[in-house]
């Protein structure tokens, strides 16, 4: 242990502790700017400097650990004049344009300044010019980066690296590796650095303005789907509970802003089930496709497979996404019901994630009528925005039942916004469709959990199927490394871009220096253990649509609507 005085107080920590660790654990708080605990522990925006008795340069408390008998000062004239100047510096850089910004009353940047007392910047404003595409599901806005180079660190971790260093001396800046511009590169748009950066200089494309537009058509259908993910997490801006963020109410609020029909994309991830845990069984036992089977419902992944592994393609299941799936089957399936023609249908998709708005946009992605099959995706953050500008207070309104037939699905269909989720359903199916009985629905549960890596065996009727899990794109390049490298073997391996899956994906509301994930996966695990439809393949809604209009997984018309060839489209650097 190392003894030391921070602020007039004894602290006794572990050797090889930062200060800022040390005043943290007896209650001193330090401001910190770029800072992100074993992400990014730098000292690049030196807001969190503190004096260091007999030290004439004040050292930055993120990355300086303790030493013995020690006198720290935190937050003393001299300490805090320099964070003054330091804030008004990294201002006098910023396009500090607070009322035109998505990030504005969750920015790190606005409360620090605020904090500090920063009034008037004393310098002149020299900021960036913004020269990213507008267009890209993914935008930087240059104007407003503070250079802290979070956005660097959590690429790297996802092993894209798509954010670097350039420039030297004063013209050093965070910009593009080694591509032109965004579309040109390998980017898996998990969206990750955005949820990361502590500013609003990382952005998804606005896309509400098209809702709007199609919500005032009179010509229109809207329709509307909600993945799992969403009910953990779209109330938190609102300060909702998660019991209180129900699906039913977010459907009474979209009901409010005149959609006409709004349903579960768990009735979809169902569907995805059917015809993955199908497609699985026909690998394993008819030697009919490659194996290890890769899940797909991740376009986030699909997209670094094709970018990273492009030998890996064919192991990725042709089951669309359930966002996919779920835009075929609105503009053949329900447009018969309705009896109209699919094309007065736009349909949207609420999603925890950027990757889909580039998968709603994949040309080969038109099965149902030759349109879009989704129209326009909005993520967790957008239509939170759009619930505010329609003046709507999410706790002043009742839950509303979600439409049917496509507004149910199974707890099955429910935990697939959790690392493990897709693995879990599909085994709690593709037991029934071997056995023909139903496993106790927690046999699988060794799949659950936050480890960045998961494996296990499992018997079916005397079959030994080895499955792995992954959340996070640096955890999957390890696995796919391993697998190259035949250091291990697999039959069914799942794949979620985002740590912790989609409930931490990159379009889910952004909390300061806090990993969501942990929180919001038990949501939907205990919404599973609550419900009596456990199973996808006992979906009645399921059973319907195979009764009456695809046949059967894996038919002809199942394959035509549910499946896609991977092969379809190419990222800028695919062969
Ligand atoms: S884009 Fe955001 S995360 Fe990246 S360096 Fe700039 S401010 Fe930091
Ligand atoms: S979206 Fe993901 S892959 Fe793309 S730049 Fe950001 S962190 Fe990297
Ligand atoms: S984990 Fe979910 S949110 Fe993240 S990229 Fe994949 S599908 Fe999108």
């Amino acid at each position: 242990m190392v003894n030391l005085t921070i602020d007039g107080k004894a602290v006794s920590v572990a050797e090889g502790t930062s200060i800022l660790d040390a005043a943290k654990s007896v209650g001193i708080n330090i401001p910190t700017l770029c800072y992100w605990k074993g992400l990014n522990e730098v000292g690049a925006c030196r807001v969190c400097v503190v004096e260091v008795e007999g030290k004439k340069r004040l050292p930055a408390a993120c990355n300086t650990a303790v030493e013995e008998g020690m006198v720290v000062r935190t937050n003393s004239k001299k300490v805090r004049e320099a964070r003054k100047y330091n804030v008004e510096l990294i201002l006098s850089e910023h396009f500090c344009h607070c009322t035109t910004c998505v990030r504005s009353g969750n920015c790190k940047l606005q409360k620090l300044a605020n904090d500090l007392n920063i009034l008037e910047i004393p310098y002149e404003y020299h900021y960036a010019e913004d020269r990213y595409s507008k267009t890209f599901p993914l935008n930087r806005l240059d104007s407003r980066c503070v250079k802290c180079m979070r956005c660097i660190q959590m690429c790297e971790k996802q092993a894209c690296n798509i954010w670097d260093l350039v420039n030297t001396g004063s013209r050093a800046t965070v910009g593009l590796s080694d591509s032109y511009t965004l579309e040109e590169s390998n980017c898996a748009l998990c969206g990750q650095c955005i949820t990361h950066c502590p500013v609003g200089a990382l952005i998804e494309r606005d896309d509400t303005e098209k809702v709007v537009d199609a919500l005032n058509d009179p010509e229109k259908i809207t329709i509307v789907q909600i993945a799992p993910s969403i009910r953990t997490a779209w109330g938190e801006p609102f300060g909702l509970s998660a019991d209180k963020a129900t699906v039913e109410r977010l459907c009474s609020a979209l009901k409010i802003m005149g959609f006409n029909y709004v349903f579960d994309t768990n009735f979809t991830a169902d569907l995805t089930i059917m015809e993955e845990g199908s497609e699985f069984l026909e690998r394993l036992t008819k030697n009919e496709g490659k194996l290890p089977l890769f899940t797909s419902c991740c376009p986030g992944w699909v997209r670094f497979v094709k970018s990273h592994y492009p030998e890996f393609v064919d192991n990725l299941s042709t089951a669309k996404s359930p966002q996919q799936m779920f835009g075929a089957v609105a503009k053949s399936y329900y447009a018969e019901i309705l009896g109209v023609d699919p094309s007065k249908i736009f349909s949207v998709s609420i999603m925890p994630c950027l990757a889909k708005k580039h998968e709603c946009a994949i040309p080969a992605m038109n099965d149902a009528c030759g349109d879009p099959d989704v129209d326009v995706v909005l993520t967790t953050r957008e239509v939170d925005r759009l619930i505010r500008a329609e003046q709507i207070d999410p706790c002043k309104i009742e839950d509303v039942a979600l439409d049917m037939p496509l507004g149910i699905g199974s707890g099955a269909g429910n935990i697939f916004g959790a690392t493990g989720g897709v693995m879990e359903a599909a085994l709690r199916s593709a037991y029934y469709l071997v056995t023909g009985s139903n496993p106790d629905p927690d046999a699988f549960k060794d799949v659950r959990g936050q480890k960045g890596w998961k494996e296990s065996t499992f018997d079916i009727n005397g079959t030994t199927v080895r499955v792995a899990v992954a959340n996070g794109l640096g955890n999957a390049d390890k696995l796919l490394k391993a697998i190259k490298a035949g250091e291990v073997e697999y039959d069914f391996v799942e794949i979620m871009a985002c740590p912790g899956g989609c409930v931490g994906g990159g379009g889910q509301p952004i909390h300061e220096q806090c990993e969501m994930a942990p929180e919001r996966a038990p949501v939907l695990y205990d919404q599973d253990k609550n419900m009596t439809l456990r199973f996808s393949h006992e979906n009645p809604s399921i059973k319907a649509i195979y009764e009456d209009y695809l046949g059967k997984p894996l038919s002809e018309k199942s394959h035509h609507l549910l499946h896609t060839d991977h092969h379809a489209w190419k990222m800028p650097n695919e062969e």
